[in-house]
C-alpha cells in the first residue's frame, strides 16, 4: 500500500485523485483536508477512512467532528489543520490540490517532514520556487508535477539526465477567447469565462486559463521544476490539447507526450512514478483526430502572459506580486465586482506599485501577498 495525504480532496484535482485511489486499490489515504463542502467531505471520509482530517473553518470542524464521532478520527481546523495533514506521520506523498498561496506553509511543512510532493498547487512554486527547490534537495524529497504540461515535460525528460535541454515547448489550448480582440474581451461575462473548451477544472484556474495567466504561472512553474532560463521556455498554442508539452534538445530532436485531455493521467503518473499503471478512459485515435494545429500566443491581447515573463525575468518577490494580484483580482471577478479586462490591469498596477524585494524568505513572501491584497481591496 502506498500511503498518501491530500490537501483539497473535494476539488477538481482532489476528486480525480480519489477516483484513482478507487480504481487502483493499492493506495491508502491517511489524511485529507478540504474547504467548505463538508457534506461531500464526510462522504469521502466514510469511503476512504483517513485517520487525520482538516477543514478550514472552526465551526465546520466542530460540525464535522460530531458527524464523524463514530469513526474515532482526528479533526483539525485552519492553517494549523492544513499543516497537520501535510505533515501527517503516516503518509509518504502529499497531493497539493488546494488553490493559491494558501498552500505555501503546508507545502514547506510536508517537505520538512520528508514527504514527496505531487504538486498541483502551482501558485506555491511560482511564489517560492527559489526556496522550495533547494529545500526539496536538502530533505531528499521529489517534487512530482501534476500539472498536465509539466507532467508531459517530466515524461519527455525520462532517460535524458545526461543531456542539456535546449528549449521547453509549453503547450496551451488558448482558452475560450482565443482569436478575440481586446475590444471583444471588454464585454466578457463571468459565465463566458467559466466555459473552457477542453478541460473541466476549479473556477480559479478556469478563469486563469481564459486570461492566459494560467500559462504565465505555468511558465514560471516550469522554470523552477526543470531549472531552465526564461528564454528557454516557449509557449505554443495547440488548441486540441492533445500534445501536453514538448522538450527540444541540442540536436534539434523534440520529444513530446500526447494523450486525451484527462487529468487523472498526470495525477496517477505522479503517484506511481516511475511506474505506469493501467488507466481507464478513451485513447487517441489518429484516424479520427484529423489534424493538430499550432499557433503563437497573442501576448498583446492576453497581457497576462507577457506580464508573467516580465515577472519571471525580474524575479525576487515580483512573481509573488503577479500571483497575489491575480488571486485577488480573480476573487473580485468571481464576485462580479470588476470587469474581465480589469484582472490584468490589476496585475500590472500591482507589479508597478508594490515594494520589490530581491530574495524574499517565506515571511516576506506572505507579507508581499498581504500588501498586494490590501492594495487591491482598497482600490477596486
Ligand atoms: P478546486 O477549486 O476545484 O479545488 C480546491 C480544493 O481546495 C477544494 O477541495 C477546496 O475545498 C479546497 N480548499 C480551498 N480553500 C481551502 C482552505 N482554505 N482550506 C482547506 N481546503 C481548501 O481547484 P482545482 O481546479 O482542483 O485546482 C487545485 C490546484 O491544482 C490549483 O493550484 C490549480 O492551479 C492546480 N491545477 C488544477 C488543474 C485542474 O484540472 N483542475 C490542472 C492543473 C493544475
Ligand atoms: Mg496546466
Amino acid at each position: 500500500m502506498r500511503k498518501i495525504a491530500i490537501l483539497g480532496s473535494t476539488g477538481s484535482i482532489g476528486t480525480q485523485t480519489l477516483d484513482i485511489v478507487r480504481e487502483q486499490g493499492d493506495l491508502q489515504v491517511t489524511a485529507m483536508a478540504a474547504g467548505r463542502n463538508i457534506d461531500l467531505f464526510e462522504q469521502q471520509i466514510r469511503e476512504f477512512m483517513p485517520r487525520n482530517v482538516a477543514v478550514w473553518d472552526e465551526k465546520d470542524a466542530l460540525e464535522l467532528k460530531s458527524r464523524v464521532a463514530d469513526l474515532g478520527i482526528r479533526v483539525h481546523a485552519g492553517m494549523e489543520g492544513l499543516i497537520e495533514i501535510a505533515a501527517d506521520p503516516d503518509s509518504e506523498i502529499l497531493v497539493t490540490a488546494i488553490v493559491g498561496m494558501m498552500g505555501l506553509r503546508p507545502t514547506f511543512a510536508a517537505i520538512q517532514s520528508g514527504k514527496n510532493i505531487a504538486l498541483a498547487n502551482k501558485e506555491t512554486l511560482v511564489t517560492a520556487g527559489h526556496l522550495i527547490m533547494p529545500m526539496a534537495k536538502e530533505y531528499d524529497v521529489s517534487i512530482l508535477p501534476v500539472d498536465s504540461e509539466h507532467s508531459a515535460i517530466f515524461q519527455s525528460l525520462n532517460g535524458e539526465s545526461v543531456n542539456k535541454i535546449d528549449k521547453i515547448l509549453l503547450t496551451a489550448s488558448g482558452g475560450p477567447f482565443r482569436g478575440k480582440t481586446r475590444e471583444e474581451l471588454e464585454h466578457v461575462t463571468l459565465e463566458d469565462a467559466l466555459r473552457h473548451p477542453n478541460w473541466s477544472m476549479g473556477q480559479k484556474i478556469t478563469i486563469d486559463s481564459s486570461t492566459l495567466v494560467n500559462k504565465g504561472l505555468e511558465v514560471m512553474e516550469a522554470k523552477w521544476l526543470f531549472g531552465v532560463e526564461p528564454e528557454q521556455i516557449q509557449v505554443v498554442v495547440q488548441p486540441q490539447s492533445v500534445i501536453h508539452s514538448m522538450v527540444q534538445f541540442e540536436d534539434g530532436s523534440i520529444i513530446a507526450q500526447l494523450g486525451t485531455p484527462d487529468m487523472r493521467l498526470p495525477i496517477q503518473y505522479a503517484l506511481y512514478y516511475p511506474r505506469r499503471r493501467p488507466l481507464s478512459g478513451s485513447r487517441i485515435d489518429f484516424s479520427t483526430l484529423g489534424q493538430l494545429t499550432f499557433e503563437a500566443p497573442d501576448m498583446k491581447t492576453f497581457r497576462g502572459l507577457a506580464l508573467a515573463y516580465d515577472a519571471m525575468r525580474i524575479g525576487g518577490n515580483v512573481p509573488t506580486i503577479y500571483n497575489a494580484a491575480n488571486e485577488a483580482a480573480v476573487a473580485l471577478f468571481l464576485q462580479k465586482k470588476i470587469s474581465y479586462l480589469q484582472i490584468t490591469e490589476i496585475i500590472e498596477d500591482c507589479m508597478q506599485s508594490c515594494k520589490k524585494l530581491e530574495a524574499p524568505g517565506l515571511e516576506e513572501i506572505l507579507a508581499t501577498e498581504q500588501e498586494v491584497r490590501e492594495r487591491v481591496e482598497s482600490r477596486w
